[in-house]
């Protein structure tokens, strides 16, 4: 797609009527429950991502400086706080991306000037495009997300790739205009904006670099492998390789036999909620999308049924990274996560690699699956 300058497909409805249930009563009376505990609880993402901050700092998972540190200290300048508070004098505000959407943790950003800016400036694209670059100001995180938008441009493998070239000589860290610039020089097809668009693994190649945090190919988010380490066994175990998407575990301190199940489990949660059509950040566990799936089609999906259509998404999902080549010793993490300490407690990720293999090992329909929520 990439290569014939294909930038998206996208699918225009018409009129196409809202999906109903087969059995309707009961599809609109679940959908209805659903909202109305939503809106009736604590709506942990109603000011959206960026205020992920203060906690990843605390949890060393704010990158800072190509990942040689887990807490930047700009947090403060880069939380996503600034960005609420901004709302009442430039105008803006937390709204929702997809029409009908009960949660709204989607932001609108203005500029000084209350002129529409970007949407949605997330907690991911703050940490890389900001932390990670030592890039201080939320505003100018704004800027580059914006431009990232026009070039059609990932934010995390962006910053990844600005980070990398940073720490191998190629700029200051911090210099927020000189990002802007190279993102514009990607659009402009030169050698560096080409160096830099191909991501952080190209750059890191072409500049000689050591330190190129990526698994698969794929740069790794905000969420750090080394104080979450079984975020680190999804990232070398999902077809996707570094994605938090694939199966976020925010378990810092847990004991290394119990991360193929967790991992697992956040893998398989996430999968059937891609599959089934919710957003994660409604949080949903198995239990309510099983519910889903039984109105919606009038039929009983046993527990076990279920499990087995979720279990067979990861299966697919590996089997095509394996006729892709990918093999099973090609699930390593990259040096710098196992040099490179972090926090006082001096964590790496030093997951041994028998204990990542058995996250493939079907575990079964437990308690400890049911209960486990969407995540990303
Ligand atoms: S919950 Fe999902 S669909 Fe709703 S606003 Fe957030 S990202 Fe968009």
């Amino acid at each position: 797609m990439g290569a014939k300058g294909l930038k998206y497909v996208a699918v225009d409805a018409g009129k196409a009527k809202a999906r109903v249930g087969a059995d309707k009563k009961a599809y609109t009376a679940l959908c209805k429950k659903l909202s109305k505990e939503y809106l009736a609880g604590p709506q942990p993402m109603q000011n959206g991502t960026s205020t992920s901050v203060p906690m990843a700092q605390v949890l060393y998972t704010f990158p800072y400086k190509n990942r040689v540190e887990g807490q930047s200290p700009d947090a403060e300048t880069l939380d996503g706080a600034r960005i609420i508070e901004s709302f009442e004098e430039r105008g803006g505000g937390m709204h929702n991306c997809m029409t009908g959407c009960i949660v709204k943790c989607s932001n609108v950003v203005h500029d000084a000037e209350g002129n529409y800016k970007t949407s949605a400036l997330e907690f991911e694209t703050i940490t890389l495009l900001g932390a990670n670059c030592a890039i201080q100001s939320w505003e100018d995180v704004a800027d580059l997300d914006r431009l990232c938008d026009e070039v059609g441009l990932d934010t995390i493998e962006t910053g990844a790739a600005l980070a990398v070239y940073m720490d191998s000589g190629g700029m200051e860290f911090g210099d927020a205009e000189g990002a802007k610039r190279i993102l514009r020089e990607i659009a402009e097809g030169t050698e560096l904006g080409k160096m830099i668009g191909n991501g952080a693994l190209a750059t890191g190649k072409k500049r000689g670099h050591h330190r190129i945090p990526t698994v698969r190919g794929q740069s790794i988010p905000a969420w750090d492998p080394r104080p979450l380490k079984a975020t680190g066994v999804t990232y070398l175990t999902s077809a996707q390789g570094a994605d938090h998407t694939a199966g976020l575990v925010v378990n810092p301190g847990m004991e290394f036999a119990d991360m193929p199940e967790a991992s697992q489990n956040s893998q398989m949660i996430n999968a059937i909620v891609d599959a089934s059509g919710f957003c994660m950040f409604l949080m949903v566990n198995a239990e309510q999308v099983r519910e889903f799936y039984s109105a919606y089609f009038d039929e009983e999906f046993s527990r076990e049924r279920f499990y087995d259509m979720g279990w067979q998404i990861l299966e697919d999902e590996w089997e095509f990274n394996k006729r892709a080549g990918w093999r099973r010793e090609d699930d390593v993490m990259p040096k710098c996560m196992e040099d490179d300490k972090i926090g006082p407690q001096e964590v790496c990720f030093d997951v041994p690699h028998d204990v990542v293999q058995k996250a493939y090992e079907k575990v079964g329909s437990k308690d400890s699956f049911w209960e486990t929520g969407a995540v990303g």
